[in-house]
């Protein structure tokens, strides 16, 4: 390819919409454009290295026995409804883009596809003869993210590589389950990248062991909390650790188990009660009070309990009430802080009367009265004068859930549940309460493991490339996709799905390999393997010698470039540096003596050989590293 015939535009500034070193990176050296909020037109240079990772992906799946397919678009809303994740992906924070067709029939745009598979595999598979089998397909998914951001990192529509394994046992299940984390490690590698596995929430896909592989990258959406012997790392999300200890309470404080009242004007945070009176924040119970919205209308309060000194982990308490609640009313749809706007939207759109004005906000216990909260008619219906069909309502009780943090505390400072107090010297016998203990921290660099107390864990960001699920027989029961046995049987089916972010990956390995002149592709994945420059487009022996190179990289196999602009040098070498190809091919004033200069972007090594030798070098190199286990001068 010649650049002249590449439709390359660079830019010299950065772009305004672009906050990370990739994103930024794709825009001025011309891979991609925004069309719109997440969504992107791939360009020409874009589109090979996309390519390029899509046939890593494909010999190392194909190797692993797995078929290539290719499934809809376009899903009917039926299947959704059956496995019980239309209103999940539709409402609420619903990510799923959804329209109805000239029939009035719902559809929605594939996010991801288990309930298509699941479905064929209903359909295809009838006798334990034809399993296990693992199908996949690399194509464009649609997600309407709540915060599109970084490019092609998080998009609303990108590329995807997904696949969905079918088995007759779960041990079967495990095995592929495991050969897929080695093809994903081999891939990854190919790719150029550094990867780290961890263990992983399952997410809204459910199931039971998931595992995400994680580029490290200052950029990176994802905490990774890893120990120093490197036998535990997990995603913070889904991460368990031993907090720090606690500092007792002075044991003249810890006489009543009811507490004994403090004044503490202007203390609604633990940083103002740590300040203002002396206490370190791991003698405090902090409480935190949540509406959780589910599927049916039931409008559910949550008083969650922590100790001050840590945080509440989102996953981890979406996960639990999911568990407690989902079963009865359906897809949690959202959770939030009882704020006053809340208050208000409930009251005009569901007819749901709390008054946050009357909660004593800032200076709340865990014993926190009821009352207001709850549907005091104790009737669970439908609210007066809400929407229509909503069905929206109150739950009867309130739900109390206490991190282990804060049940471990046997003497504690906790709000007094009216505004201006807490209580001092505080057990959890003395407000009446036993604690329903469930693990909702946060973890944090620093906690010891659980493994080995003497190891901390230790954090990095990373970016998510690939999860890998064992999805059990969810999605089978829901679909009632069964084979017949061995034994004559009918059973369910058991399922595993793995995906790769392709686009996502693209860009991942931009944030792992740039410098301040521009990209710097790993050799397996760049756009093109080397790129020609004569310096002096004028000079008709540089011309011609840079064309000769050119052709004999392109017969020896090589995706070769050359730069056949009639510009300066250093606009042409600082292109080539931006774009980010691995080895530049420069014909200069040796060409008069058939000498040339090899330039290895990654480290900038340079050479004077004569061209046979120049060419040698390049080709053999080029080869070397196409296999993505390491490239080096
Ligand atoms: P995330 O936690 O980043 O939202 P996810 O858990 O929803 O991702 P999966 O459903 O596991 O993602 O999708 C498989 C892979 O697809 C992810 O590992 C990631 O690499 C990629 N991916 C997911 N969402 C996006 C997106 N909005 N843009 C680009 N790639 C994405
Ligand atoms: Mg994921």
């Amino acid at each position: 390819m010649r650049v002249s015939r590449l439709l390359l535009v660079t830019l010299r500034d950065d772009p305004a919409e672009a906050e990370i070193a990739s994103h930024k990176l794709l825009i001025r050296a011309g891979y991609i454009r925004r069309v719109a909020s997440g969504i992107y037109a791939y360009l020409p240079l874009l589109w090979r290295v996309l390519q390029k990772i899509s046939a890593i992906v494909r010999e190392e799946m194909d190797g692993s026995g797995a078929l290539e397919t290719l499934l809809p678009q376009l899903q009917p809303a039926e299947l959704w409804q059956r496995s019980g994740r239309w209103a999940g992906y539709t409402a609420g924070e619903g990510i799923m883009f959804h329209l109805c067709d000239r029939q009035g029939r719902e559809l929605g745009l594939g996010p991801t596809h288990e309930e298509v598979i699941t479905s064929l595999a209903a359909d295809l598979l009838r006798s334990y003869r034809q399993l296990p089998v693992n199908l996949y397909q690399i194509q464009t998914k649609f997600r309407d993210e709540i915060r599109p951001r970084f490019g092609l990192m998080r998009g609303r529509e990108f590329i995807m590589k997904d696949a969905y394994s079918f088995h007759g046992s779960e041990e079967c299940l495990r095995q592929t389950y495991a050969a897929m984390d080695g093809v994903y490690r081999r891939i990854f590698q190919r790719c150029g990248l550094r990867v780290v596995a961890v263990e992983a929430d399952s997410g809204a896909i459910g199931g039971s062991a998931s595992q995400e592989f994680m580029v490290t990258a200052e950029a990176g959406e994802d905490l990774i909390l890893t120990s120093s012997d490197g036998l535990y790392a997990a995603n913070q999300e889904r991460a368990v650790s031993l907090a720090p200890p606690a500092v007792p309470l002075p044991g003249g404080m810890r006489l009543s188990g009811a507490g004994e009242p403090l004044a503490t004007p202007d203390a609604t945070t633990i940083e103002q009660l740590a300040a203002g009176h002396g206490f370190d924040p791991t003698q405090v119970v902090k409480v935190l009070l949540l509406l959780a919205r589910f599927e049916d209308g039931l409008r559910q309060a949550v008083v969650i309990s922590l100790r001050g000194d840590q945080q509440l982990n989102e996953v981890k308490l979406v996960n639990a009430l999911t568990a407690r609640l989902g079963a009865a009313h359906g897809t949690l749809l959202s959770i939030e802080p009882l704020s006053t706007d809340l208050a208000r939207e409930l009251r005009q759109k569901e007819g749901i009367e709390i008054d946050p004005a009357a909660l004593p906000l800032g200076y709340l216990g865990p014993d926190l009265e009821e009352g207001a909260l709850v549907d005091r008619r104790g009737l669970a219906e439908p609210a007066q004068g809400m929407a229509r069909g909503s069905g929206a309502r109150l739950a009867t009780t309130v739900l109390r859930l206490t991190d282990a943090t804060a049940a471990a505390l046997t003497a504690f400072v906790c709000g007094a549940n009216r505004p201006g107090h807490h209580r001092v010297g505080v057990s959890w016998e003395g407000l009446g309460l036993t604690p329903d203990v469930v693990d909702l921290r946060a973890c944090q660099a620093g906690d010891r493991c659980l493994h080995d107390p003497s190891q901390t864990l230790s954090a990095v960001r990373g970016i998510e490339v690939g999860h890998i699920f064992q999805l059990g027989r969810k999605y089978a029961e829901a679909l009632e996709a069964r084979y017949t046995s061995e034994s004559g049987q009918e059973e369910t089916l058991w399922m595993g799905c793995y995906g790769i972010g392709v686009s996502r990956l693209a860009q991942a390995a931009i944030e792992q390999n740039h410098d301040n002149a521009g990209l710097n592709w790993p050799v397996a994945i760049a756009p093109f393997e080397a790129i020609v420059v004569s310096a002096s487009a004028q000079d008709p022996q540089q011309v011609s010698l840079a064309e000769s190179a050119y052709d004999r990289l392109r017969q020896a196999g090589i995706d070769a470039l050359l730069d056949d602009r009639d510009e300066r040098a250093g606009v042409k070498f600082k292109d080539a540096d931006l774009i980010g190809i691995p080895w530049r091919l420069v014909v200069g004033r040796g060409a008069a003596r058939g000498e040339v200069e090899v330039v290895f972007r990654a480290d900038g090594h340079r050479r004077d050989l004569p061209l046979d030798q120049a060419l040698e070098v390049l080709i053999s190199a080029i080869t070397a590293s196409r296999s993505g286990l390491g490239d080096s001068a």
